[in-house]
């Protein structure tokens, strides 16, 4: 037998000739080329599959390498779609891998290109573009597998527009946050100063000049202190003068004016509000010489040597000393110097960095990252593998939790908690991406009814459960909308003409909506004469046509581009043929109309871009969506199956596995 038979033996004795001769031609789209990514690639083409693009917008990274198999140290910073197409290609003579290195959410890759592929598999790891290539799947009508891996646990789910449920069936949960006033003044918890620093004071320092005042609005309205958030304010003005001092090139003692500002100046005026330290410790201001001297004592009062803070037992480490001092019968409460020795100290991520560790840790990360906005980079904000950010963040999360009596943490644990890193495992990868083949063989063969969610679980009698797929959720305001595809000009098709086009004769009133933003409204038709480019509707988009009376189902129109010999006086769009026509559907009582935000055309002025005239905002009450309360009355059964059955179902909102905080790949 030939080498080229050999391979594909038992590929074609385990498919069947139909099958097996089919998948060479079947073309295939691979989302995402990282953990899950490089064992599906492997397996795709192993499996004979002939036809595959594979995109990623990654360059390779040299953590990836324990994994992500396809690729090796000399691979490190270059295209992960390219390397894995160049690593995966010689494993199949026959196979033909089209790599591209970009996002999935760019424009080109409208609904008609997705529309060349037989079947989709998602290797992502952000709700984000899962959710996107969910969208352009039903709207495009392509069955996808979508897949995650957290840890030990994993999922693979197949979707079937009008069949099964889709990835946005079942809403996932938000991920965590928390008050602003928890995190800018009243921490109790190391994640609560890491948030501030990663999140806050890094934003602050060396991001963008935003101003924080519609935070601080929107806090003021969710009824938080008014007098917190006034202090809150003048504090947000006082950083005017410290991102100068780190912009200038004379930047040395810009540190210094950070911490005394921050550590020391932040939290005097907070202080002043005494009825908000009635009952709860208030914070130490810090001060920098002392610290450096180590004369500096944090907490007189209170001795540090019985483990105590603030009279609550706690490990040491904000207050400890370093790693390197020895034990020297310094009085415990003298917290500045070495007051005890500290455990864990082998590696430098590892080691628990006392005061003026941190203090010195924070003098040099802010002198790096000053360094750096002067010679060009514009911003900087946290990246959890961008040393100079991690050192500043655990230097100053932890310089917060000394002020305010919380634990310090190591900076491994700060990378682990700012980076919300739930461990990626190559074992969980392996097993989701054969899963996933599994699912897409089933729909090549159109054996729907024997297609499965699969969720892998710690469970060591169960490691693997299936669930017999659910219909769509008829609340689903994404597979339960009538897609349609429309080829135009944006700069030339006027959003009246446009819509008036897709409805034909049908004279319902309706809304249209780009996502979250008002087009026009039945009382509202402004921009029906302004051309789709001057609303920023364009390629890749949809228009969202909602019925005002909810007796029909909603339109999503996906803009796509005319064809290059369309003629220049011919009319700026084709129109999808047949229209979309959205079956009636069952009548629920509306909920009283509200009049969405909008501003006037008139005043702005003529040629501007549009942006102003177009609020964000939910969509209509008509407009069905999807949250837990909406759920638990749509699907009751299923939420029971999943309950008693004990399944573990990714995105519960027990798992805590919301996607913002776990790294799948
Ligand atoms: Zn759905």
């Amino acid at each position: 037998m030939s080498t080229a038979k050999a391979r594909t033996a038992y590929a074609k004795a385990i498919l069947g000739p139909e099958l097996h001769h089919r998948i060479a031609d079947t073309k295939v789209l691979i989302v995402g080329a990282g953990g899950i990514g490089c064992e599906l690639l492997k397996n795709i083409v192993l499996t004979g599959f002939g036809k595959i693009t594979l995109l990623d917008l990654d360059t390779i990274d040299l953590s990836n390498l324990n994994r992500q198999f396809l690729f090796r140290k000399k691979d490190v910073k270059q295209s992960k779609a390219l390397v894995a197409a160049q690593t995966a290609a010689p494993f199949n003579p026959n196979v033909q891998i089209t790599p591209i290195y970009g996002n999935i959410k760019e424009p080109q890759y409208d609904l008609e290109w997705f529309q060349q592929f037989d079947i989709v598999l998602n290797a992502l790891d952000n709700l984000d573009a899962r959710r996107h290539v969910n969208k352009m799947c039903i709207a495009a009508q392509i069955p996808l597998v979508e897949s995650g891996t957290a840890g030990y646990l994993g999922q693979v789910q197949p979707i079937l527009k009008d069949k099964t449920e889709c990835f946005d069936c079942i809403a996932k949960p938000t991920p965590k946050t928390f008050p602003v006033c928890t995190i800018r003044s009243t921490p109790s918890q190391p994640i609560h100063c890491i948030v501030w620093s990663k999140s806050y004071l890094m934003g602050q320092l060396f991001g963008e000049d935003e101003d924080a005042v519609g935070e601080l609005d929107e806090a003021e309205k969710q009824g938080e202190n008014a007098q917190e958030i006034a202090t809150l304010r003048r504090e947000a003005l006082a950083f005017q003068a410290v991102r100068k001092a780190l912009r200038s090139s004379a930047a040395s003692g810009a540190a210094k004016l950070v911490f005394q500002k921050v550590f020391d100046a932040d939290i005097r005026n907070l202080l002043i509000m005494s009825d908000m330290w009635r009952a709860r410790a208030p914070p130490v201001p810090l001060d920098f010489d002392a610290i450096l001297d180590e004369t500096f004592v944090l907490r007189p009062d209170e001795p540090v040597s019985n483990g105590k803070l603030n009279g609550v037992s706690k490990p040491v480490n904000a207050v400890a000393s370093g790693s390197k001092a020895p034990v020297n019968g310094t009085s415990g409460n003298d917290v500045g110097s070495s007051a005890q020795p500290v455990a864990g100290s082998g590696l430098k991520d590892q080691k628990q960095l006392s005061l003026k560790d941190n203090v010195l840790l924070f003098v040099s990360s802010t002198e790096r990252l000053a360094a750096r906005l002067q010679t060009g980079e514009a911003t900087i904000t946290f990246d959890k593998d961008d040393d100079d950010a991690l050192d500043f963040v655990t230097a100053t999360s932890n310089l917060r939790s000394a002020a305010y009596g919380i634990p310090g943490k190591t900076r491994w644990e700060v990378k682990e908690m700012a980076g919300n890193i739930i461990p990626a495992i190559a074992t969980t990868n392996a097993i989701i991406s054969g899963l996933i083949v599994l699912q897409a063989l089933q729909i090549l063969r159109k054996s729907y009814d024997k297609l499965r969610n699969v969720h892998l679980q710690v469970k060591p009698a169960v490691p693997l459960s299936t669930i017999t797929l659910c219909p769509p959720n008829t609340a689903c305001g994404v597979c339960r909308d009538t897609y349609a595809n429309i080829l135009c000009d944006p700069k030339r098709a006027l959003l009246g003409d446009v819509i008036k086009g897709v409805l034909g004769d049908d004279d319902r009133e309706v809304s249209v909506y780009e996502d979250k933003r008002v087009l026009s409204d039945p009382d509202w038709d402004d921009n029906h004469d302004r051309t789709l480019e001057s609303l920023n509707v364009t390629r890749g988009m949809f228009l969202t046509i909602v019925d005002e009376e909810g007796e029909r189902g909603t339109i999503s129109v996906g803009l796509g581009v005319l064809p290059a010999d369309h003629p220049a006086d011919a009319p700026p769009f084709i129109l999808p043929d047949p229209l979309p026509r959205p079956p009636q559907r069952m009548k629920v009582s509306p909920p009283a109309p509200e009049t969405p935000l909008r501003v006037s055309l008139k005043r702005s002025a003529p040629d501007d871009t549009g942006g102003d005239e177009i609020i964000d905002l939910e969509p209509t009450p008509k407009r069905p969506k999807l949250n837990a309360a909406n759920m638990a009355i749509k699907s009751p059964s299923k939420k029971r199956r999943l309950d008693e059955d004990g399944l573990i179902l990714m995105e519960g909102k027990d798992d805590k596995l919301d996607d913002d905080i776990i790294v799948i790949d």
